[in-house]
């Protein structure tokens, strides 16, 4: 199924790649918060349908393609 067919979908970071650019939290400030140092912190649940296009964008705007967003299993 692909996403965006209903299925729910969350956002997860690769903590390794990530370099605390900040650009992802700037795309969907509502669910993205940034640590002190400039890390993500993600909602661990699924992304409420009104925000699944601006997850999306945040996810395109990772310059290092650390933040994806992935249907649950
Ligand atoms: S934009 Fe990418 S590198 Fe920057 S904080 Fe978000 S996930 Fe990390």
């Amino acid at each position: 199924m692909s996403a965006g067919s209903g299925r729910d979908l969350v956002l997860r970071v690769d903590p390794i790649g990530c370099r605390a650019h900040g650009l992802c939290a700037q795309e969907l400030p509502e669910a993205i918060v940034l640590d002190e140092w400039g890390y993500p912190l993600l909602p661990t649940g699924p992304i409420p349908a009104e925000f699944r296009r601006r997850a999306r964008a945040a996810a395109r705007a990772c310059p290092v393609l650390a933040l994806r967003v992935l249907p649950i299993p």
